[in-house]
């Protein structure tokens, strides 16, 4: 198949309406109406075949997490989303792959409305690389940087299912369906990023793992956080297939969750917790911000909790 058959095919199974779109895939670059009183929030991912997917995983599933993770950065700046680019490379035109990568990126893209504006197509290693835009009122976005000492520590829905999926998933172990899915097909929490915006002190989606992204929020807003391990919500599976040790270190290090880590003072905490749940994901308190700098985690006794690994790095 030719390139440009390949890019026809993507754009007809992605094809999405909106008004806001004034000129989208064909020409040298799209037209987009950017709402007057909004800014536009921009962010890029990309999803590398054998380091964010294995060689050989599903396409479908590949093509709606390369935009999860997109759409995840937009919850957790409290933006909503609207236009996403694909810049993809692939090792050959095999329209076996690529109509099912398209489905499954048009699934969750119909679900949140974003239409597929434009990119790129290049042959290469399999690499996947969406830009995602959205918009947010000016003074509304969630941030990393202001989180202070006294706010709680929240969390939506829950930790560790990913890296749980991903373990089963590596030791060739019989999958737990929820397991497998929360990783193959992470649910973005825009709905609640959009229920925080203006109202938590500092956002961050957990993609690392919960205590290498919570440090990235006391790094920015400069203060620390204090974690109660055995507040961390666990879905039914992981309490069924891992013991405390093995949970622990999945919840607190696993990556790929994509839930929100947030804070929010005491004040607005009852109101919010209240639309959480009604948007359909509850958030659960985990801990509080402390003056000082670092995540500190301890059990309900106060002993402190180890941390063999603290996420996911490149580079590292
Ligand atoms: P140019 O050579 O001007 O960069 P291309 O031939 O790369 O244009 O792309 C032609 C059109 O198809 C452009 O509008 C571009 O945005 C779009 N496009 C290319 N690849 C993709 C893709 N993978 N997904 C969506 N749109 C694409
Ligand atoms: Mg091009």
């Amino acid at each position: 198949m030719a390139e440009f058959a390949l890019i026809d095919l993507i754009r007809k199974r992605c094809a999405i309406l909106r008004a806001d779109v004034a000129l989208g895939i064909g020409d040298d670059a799209a037209l987009l109406a950017v709402p007057s009183g909004q800014l536009l929030a921009v962010s890029t991912d990309t999803l590398v075949a054998g380091v964010h997917f294995l060689h050989g995983a599903d396409a479908r599933d590949v093509g709606w997490k390369s935009l999860a993770v997109n759409l995840s950065d937009m919850a957790a700046t409290g933006a909503e989303p609207a236009w996403a680019t694909l810049a993809l490379t692939l090792p050959g035109a095999d329209a076996r792959w690529v109509e099912p990568f398209a489905d499954g990126f048009a699934d969750l893209a119909r679900l949140h409305r974003v239409a597929l504006v434009g990119g790129d197509t290049t042959q290469g290693p399999l690499s996947i690389t969406v830009t995602i835009h959205g918009f947010v009122a000016e003074g509304a976005a969630l941030t990393r940087s202001g989180a202070r000492a006294g706010d709680g520590v929240y969390v939506t829905g829950t930790l560790g299912d990913a890296a749980a999926g991903l373990r089963m998933v590596l030791s060739k172990q019989a999958g737990n369906a929820h397991l497998l899915e929360r990783l193959h097909r992470p649910t973005p929490r825009v709905a609640q990023g959009l229920v925080l915006r203006g109202r938590a002190t500092a956002c961050i989606d957990v993609s690392d793992g919960l205590v290498a992204d919570l440090g990235h929020i006391c790094t920015a807003s400069r203060v620390g956080a204090a974690i109660d391990a055995d507040a961390l919500p666990a879905s039914p599976a992981l309490l069924a297939a891992f013991d405390i040790p093995d949970r622990r270190e999945l919840q607190l290090a696993g990556g790929d969750d994509y839930e929100l880590c947030f804070t929010a003072p005491d004040e607005v905490a009852p109101g919010l917790l209240r639309e959480l749940h009604d948007s359909g994901c509850a958030a659960t308190r985990i801990g509080r911000v402390v003056a000082g700098s670092g995540v500190r985690v301890r059990d309900a006794s106060g002993n402190p909790v180890a941390i063999a690994h603290r996420g996911w790095e490149h580079f590292a």
